[in-house]
């Protein structure tokens, strides 16, 4: 997979993406990542890309042409770099761009399974106010959120999107079991795991994990996810493909924490 991200802080991504997993992905050429520094594209000779907003108000407001042209550079290159059998390339599709905003759509697992099935990605990361909405209308076809909260800049949703992202690329990951079961896989939370040693700090793992049963190990473990998704998050159980068995434990551990917090109340 190729990552453009579009950025004024090419060195802030950059130097959270080339390390660790990631880091080692590039290296490995199983994923290009590039920042590409929206500066680069400013058409004035102060070099800045930002302007007052019309209206007034507070802030400044990224200009449309130079992310415009910043974007045009990434399309340009995609099609005339992209190798011969590059689907984008052949069709000159237009790769999916995700506008890194408050006001997207929450970002989830379910969205990080369907991205990782792209060949090119392109991320726009605001900064300031936020950009001049007739470039985001042109170009993006995504607006996607970190969560309710507002940040400085679309750079570390990008970051933790990326992330995310590629990490369900095949050969990303060391062992490719280890994105196999895990949280938010069929609305469940994982099950909790322990490591040597076997008693620390007077916790004892659970006995079950050490008898080497496998199909034991796999029931508790499912149980210990059901239980640990009705405590912590039980939205997601609505969507959960339980046994009869599974739901009633889930309906009784939901009712015991509402007693709970009535209680505490
Ligand atoms: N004025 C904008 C609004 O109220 O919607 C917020 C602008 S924010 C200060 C600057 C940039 O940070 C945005 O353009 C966006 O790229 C990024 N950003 C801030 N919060 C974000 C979030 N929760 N998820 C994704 N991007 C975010």
């Amino acid at each position: 997979m190729n990552i453009h991200i579009m950025t004024l802080f090419p060195e802030m991504v950059m130097g959270g993406l080339n390390t660790s997993i990631t880091g080692r992905a590039i290296s490995k050429g199983i994923l290009s990542i590039e920042a590409v520094n929206i500066r680069d594209y400013a058409f004035n000779k102060h070099n800045s890309v930002d302007d007052y907003p019309y209206g007034g108000g507070a802030g400044m407001l990224m200009q449309a042409e130079p992310v415009y042209q910043c974007y045009q550079a990434i399309i340009d290159k995609i099609h005339t770099q992209g190798g011969a059998d590059s689907e984008l390339c052949v069709e000159k599709k237009k790769p999916r761009v995700l506008y890194m905003s408050p006001q997207g759509q929450t970002f989830t697992q379910g969205m990080a399974e369907e991205l990782a099935q792209e060949e090119e990605l392109i991320f726009l990361c605001g900064h300031y106010e936020g950009i001049d909405e007739r470039v985001l209308e042109e170009i993006v076809t995504d607006y996607v959120s970190a969560g309710d909260y507002v940040l400085t800049g679309g750079e570390l949703p990008a970051m933790m999107i990326v992330d995310a992202v590629s990490r369900l690329i095949p050969g990303v990951l060391h062992n490719d079991v280890s994105a196999e079961f895990e949280s938010f896989q069929d609305n469940l939370l994982e099950y909790p795991q322990y490591s040597r040693p076997e008693i620390w700090h007077d916790r004892q793992v659970p006995p079950i994990l050490l008898s080497g049963h496998h199909a034991n190990v796999e029931k508790w473990r499912r149980e210990q996810s059901v239980i640990r998704t009705a405590k912590w998050r039980p939205d997601l159980l609505e969507d959960a493909e339980l046994t009869m068995k599974e739901r009633e434990l889930a309906e009784e551990i939901i009712e015991n924490r509402e007693k709970d917090l009535k209680n505490e109340e």
